[in-house]
């Protein structure tokens, strides 16, 4: 059990407010855990997610439950945290206060330290209403509804009598080379040729289609060179049909347009598409550069200083996906040494040491990795000291990425449990996630109309 803090008499201790429940605000909370500080944790969600799992949960290899354990859960044994649920709606930097809103309940946190952490979304490149047609995979919601559509496409091509739209329905389109987009389409295609094979009595679900494009001109473009020409390789064993080069420039319901390096521009049938081609950061780093006077990148991030805060604003900590530093990517170690980082700034300020005496933040590069399919990843890891890289490819890669996504993983039940689904996902054909509810399915376009309700009566 972490040590518990004096209780607060005289309510005068540091009061420390955290933004987000991923990766940037657990760690935070939890390095927190031992200091003389009030810490409250405002998040949209009452979990926290393990991002890097959910392509495993829209493809039903494993459950939402096991990437995604209760916030409340995990840091009810630290007295010095309180958790706020609600969507953090405007920060006053001048007036050091957080106001958030859970439905029609508003609530107005005072903070002495501001550690904001909320992530980033997905980017359309300013076309939003692709998000309606191509979901991206970024929360629970968006996994478990696009395992409603993947495994929807099966049973309407199922029950289709017309060739044209039954090839359609089977064809999967994951826009986005990057590791998302390759986990995907890698998994959506051993679901048609593993997973369903031979469970249809109509289709056989391994003619179904699955497509992998991107604009750029190779596959996990950080990776470059050897690993991305295995990745591209292996992929295609698999049967996932890599078009490069093509830009989407159009999207409906039953397809999208793409135009190719050369000019020409084609349409692809296909009602399932995925979308894992860019993010933008959190709109709450557009406030804060409104009152700041900090420069946001292309992506929405805060330029932050070397201390990782605000110009003029020592208080005021920006870390992981939100956060524009040179050299350290949108990755779930950015966001971690960076909580890290501003939770030690913050003790150090207790003990008296000032803003201006702050080492600044240093990124570890501790490399990264991408499964490309059942006992295949590749992974990049720096060479510490110079700049050379440690290439793997293959089953030693995998059983790495294996290995470190299950440390990093809260809770021992949890990693037990997706032990065991991992052992039969890939060891025989099935998975034990394939339910799909209409309401998974559906609620995205529910909660949009009642939302055009709601506005359509508040402005009657
Ligand atoms: C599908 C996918 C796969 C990935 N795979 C990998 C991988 O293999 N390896 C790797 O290192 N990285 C991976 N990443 C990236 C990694 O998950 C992120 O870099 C990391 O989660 C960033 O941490 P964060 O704390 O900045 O943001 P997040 O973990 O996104 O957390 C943001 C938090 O803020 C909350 N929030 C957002 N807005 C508000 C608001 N207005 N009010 C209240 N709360 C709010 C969110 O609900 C969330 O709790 C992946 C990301 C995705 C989406």
């Amino acid at each position: 059990m972490n040590s518990r803090t004096q209780p607060d008499v005289n309510g005068t201790r540091h009061r420390v407010v955290i933004i987000g429940s991923g990766f940037g605000g657990l760690t935070a909370a939890r390095q927190l855990a031992k200091a003389d500080v009030d810490v409250t944790v405002i998040a949209r969600t009452t979990h926290h997610l393990f991002q890097p799992l959910l392509y495993q949960v829209a493809t039903g290899v494993i459950s939402e439950g096991q990437i995604a354990p209760p916030l409340r859960v995990i840091l009810r044994e630290q007295d010095n945290v309180r958790v706020v649920l609600g969507d953090v709606e405007s920060i006053d930097i001048d007036g050091h206060t957080v106001t958030s809103r859970l439905l029609e309940r508003v609530t107005t946190t005072a903070y002495d330290s501001l550690i904001v952490a909320a992530g980033a979304d997905q980017s359309y490149f300013g076309n939003d209403r692709f998000a309606e047609f191509a979901p991206g995979l970024k929360t629970i919601d968006d996994a478990l509804e696009l395992r409603g559509r993947i495994l929807g496409a099966f049973e309407q091509a199922e029950l289709s009598t017309d060739p044209a739209e039954r090839e359609r329905l089977l064809t999967f389109v994951v826009i986005g080379a990057g590791a998302t987009g390759v986990e995907m389409a890698g998994q959506i295609a051993e679901m048609a040729t593993r997973t369903l094979r031979g469970a249809f009595r109509n289709i056989d679900s391994a003619d179904a289609r699955v497509i992998l494009l991107d604009a750029a001109p190779t596959v996990l473009p950080p990776y470059g060179g050897k690993l991305s020409t295995r990745a591209t390789d292996r992929l295609a064993r698999n049967g996932v049909d890599i078009q490069l080069g093509a830009m989407v420039v159009d999207m409906d319901y039953h397809g999208l347009v793409v135009t190719d390096a050369d000019g020409t521009r084609r349409r692809i049938e296909s009602q399932c598409k995925v979308w894992s081609a860019g993010v933008a950061a959190s709109p709450l780093g557009r406030q804060l550069a409104e009152q700041s006077g900090v420069d946001l990148d292309r992506a929405g991030r805060v330029k932050v200083g070397a201390d990782l805060t605000l110009p003029g604003h020592p208080e005021v900590f920006v870390v992981g996906d939100m956060m524009a530093v040179d050299g350290v990517p949108g990755m779930a170690q950015g966001a971690i040494q960076g909580a890290k980082y501003a939770a030690s700034a913050i003790k150090d300020g207790l003990k008296g040491t000032s803003p201006a005496a702050r080492k600044p933040f240093s990124y570890w590069d501790k490399g990264s990795m991408a499964t490309i399919a059942r006992f295949s990843a590749v992974a990049k890891i720096p060479v510490p000291g110079t700049s050379r890289h440690i290439e793997l490819a293959g089953f030693l890669a995998w059983i790495g990425w294996l290995v470190l996504h299950l440390v990093y993983l809260v809770g021992f039940r949890n990693r037990f449990t997706t032990v065991v689904d991992w052992f039969f996902a890939f060891t025989s054909r099935s998975r034990t996630q394939l339910a799909v509810t209409e309401q998974q399915v559906f609620a995205r376009n529910a909660i949009e109309e009642l939302e055009e309700r709601t506005r359509l009566d508040d402005a009657a």
